[in-house]
């Protein structure tokens, strides 16, 4: 047995890319694109591909090499999912919200060889580029080489360069549509590099490799059950962990990709109903602008549309009214760090026989490992011991499979620390179930110790969420003389309710234990967020600092406590 030796014939690299050539032979002349005006079949995408990528490979990119991408979601940033690779480089797709000084930080740290800009983002990348260069001259480690500029006209309406020379569609028409790409010879190779939105620490740069973008895609588009006339509506940024690994799915399955620029429940309800979305993935953030659109942007769900939802703890309460108005959702977990989804909350026949409200509560759970992934579970930080299945115990939830990133480019000690016994570690607290099925309960930097006791964040906020005029929630420790920290809800209120915080904190009392109850209800406008929709709780808690708690509280709570 062991004489049988590989070969190139029965050893092939992993790797997403082979998904675009086999969709232009398979899928030939299947829409692959829309985007407005401008559509396009698998073929014609499959040889703008390979045209950019030869250009590519004219401009001196080569493999290892990082391009950077500052679009919305596009087709121009759908090829590059391909195109780069294809020519032996790493796609850096820059998050579109970030300022001028993170995205020279990004630029400089990734050392981009090419910069492409979406024409409406030069404003951002040339002041990026001046602190970029400015950046460099005052830099010890001297001058930094400053990337090759692309600008992304509009390809619906073209609106002439301004940025620089090059231009998208110049650099397609001039490759060469016979070029089909450098070999990959080791799957180990780095196919993307994402940046953490930073939300508890300094972004860092996650690196993917190609055997690992090929396995999370492979697991997705399966454990999502996407079928090959799939129409994938873009409402997630291609940004955020490749668009959770979508790109490459959506050509696995030579569905067709719905491009839109701007995500607003008026353009959402508007594709879906143009062009019969069958699938989008989104944050919860999205159920709720959905679910407050005014009656002109709304359209009526006549069809199921399949979401996946993830990136934040979707609340049960919400999973229910987004069925109510057709969507079926999927619920998944995952991070940058682990190419996106990692756990999926799968369905099990047998619920289906639930009370409603039960089934939105098995769903609101972050579920079991995607099918590639070769392990997970909840442990104990300090022992790595497993915790028991008993859906009380928490401990840190982690990871190991081949979709875990390479690393941290350039940060050999942040590499480390991510990386125990064999097992990549979430940052997150959780618990497993008798079933077997995971929960998360907090960001561990999130938990609320109060008086020794660990209280989950999230659990609060989904009681918050309950109430019929609560809108979101957000709760985070804030410092109690006698219990150390305590919570402390900030509450925004949907457009028609008005409440009171001794209505709510009467209402916490009926639904929390009573040492959970929050000693302070701060109403807000907005939450501060990131542009995933994951609340700033950094920010929250310094705001909690200087708050007073609710005299409420005092009398009620504390009394029943004996304080
Ligand atoms: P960052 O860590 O920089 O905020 P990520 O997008 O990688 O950026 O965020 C991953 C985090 O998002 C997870 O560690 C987890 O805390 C949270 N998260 C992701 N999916 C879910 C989910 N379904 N439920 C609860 N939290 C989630």
């Amino acid at each position: 047995m062991n004489k049988l030796a590989k070969s190139l014939a029965n050893y092939v690299p992993l790797t997403p890319v082979t998904f675009i050539k086999r969709a232009s032979m398979v899928y030939s002349n299947r829409k692959s694109i829309i985007y407005g005006r401008a559509t396009f079949t698998w073929q014609q995408t499959y040889e703008r591909c390979c045209r950019l990528s030869y250009s590519l490979r004219s401009l001196n990119v080569y493999r290892n090499d990082v391009v950077s991408v500052l679009a919305p979601n596009i087709p121009a940033l759908y090829e590059m999912h391909f195109a780069v690779p294809m020519a032996g480089a790493v796609l850096n797709a820059i998050n579109t919200r970030l300022d001028a000084k993170n995205i020279a930080t990004i630029l400089r740290h990734s050392e981009a060889k090419v910069f492409f800009v979406d024409y409406e983002y030069v404003p951002q990348a040339s002041v990026a580029l001046r602190l970029l260069m400015m950046g460099s001259k005052d830099s010890s480690e001297g001058q930094h080489r400053m990337p090759l500029i692309v600008e992304i006209d509009d390809i619906n309406k073209p609106k002439g360069v301004s940025l620089e020379k090059l231009e998208y569609e110049q650099l397609i028409n001039d490759g060469n549509p016979e070029y089909s790409g450098e070999e990959l010879e080791d799957e180990w190779d780095a196919i993307a590099l994402n940046y953490t939105s930073g939300t508890t620490s300094e972004p860092k740069g996650v690196v993917y490799s190609h055997r690992g973008a090929f396995l999370s895609t492979m697991s997705l588009i399966q454990g999502w059950e996407m079928g090959t006339e799939a129409v994938f509506l873009w409402s997630l940024p291609m940004f955020h962990c490749n668009g959770w690994t979508f790109t490459w799915g959506v050509a696995a399955r030579g569905g067709t990709n719905v491009c839109i620029r701007n995500t607003t429940a008026e353009e959402i309800y508007k594709s879906i109903s143009t062009h019969n979305v069958t699938h989008m993935c989104c944050a919860p953030v999205v159920f709720n602008i959905l679910l407050e659109a005014k009656a002109h942007e709304r359209r009526r769900i006549i069809s199921i549309v399949n979401i996946l939802t993830g990136g934040a703890p979707p609340a049960a309460a919400l999973l229910e009214k987004m069925e109510d108005l057709g969507f079926h959702i999927t619920h998944a977990y995952g991070l940058t760090e682990a190419t996106g989804p990692a756990l999926v909350c799968e369905w099990q026949s047998k619920w289906n026989q639930l009370p409603r409200d039960q089934q939105m509560r098995l769903k609101a759970r972050q579920g079991v490992s995607i099918l590639t992934l070769a392990d997970v579970d909840v442990k104990n930080r300090k022992t790595m011991e497993s915790v028991p299945h008993d859906g009380k115990t928490m401990g840190e939830i982690v990871l190991r499979g081949s979709s875990i990133m390479k690393g941290y480019l350039k940060d050999e000690k942040e590499t480390a620390k991510a990386f125990r016994k064999g097992w990549f570690l979430t940052g997150d607290v959780g618990v497993i179930h008798p079933d077997g099925y995971i929960e998360i309960k907090d960001r561990s930097k999130d938990v609320i110790v109060s008086g020794g006791e660990n209280i989950s964040s999230v659990e609060l906020e989904s009681i918050l969420l309950k109430h019929p005029v609560i809108l979101e929630a957000a709760v985070v420790a804030m410092p109690h003389p006698r219990w150390g920290e305590t919570p402390c809800a900030f509450v925004v209120l949907r457009k028609t309710g008005s409440t009171t915080e001794t209505e709510i904190l009467a209402y916490c009392m009926k639904y929390m234990s009573k040492f959970m109850v929050p000693k302070k209800v701060e109403f807000v406008e907005v939450l501060p967020k990131t542009e995933t929709g994951k609340v700033l709780k950094k920010e929250l808690r310094e705001v909690a600092k200087t708050l007073n708690i609710s005299n409420t509280t005092r009398k009620t709570i504390d009394l029943e406590m004996n304080v």
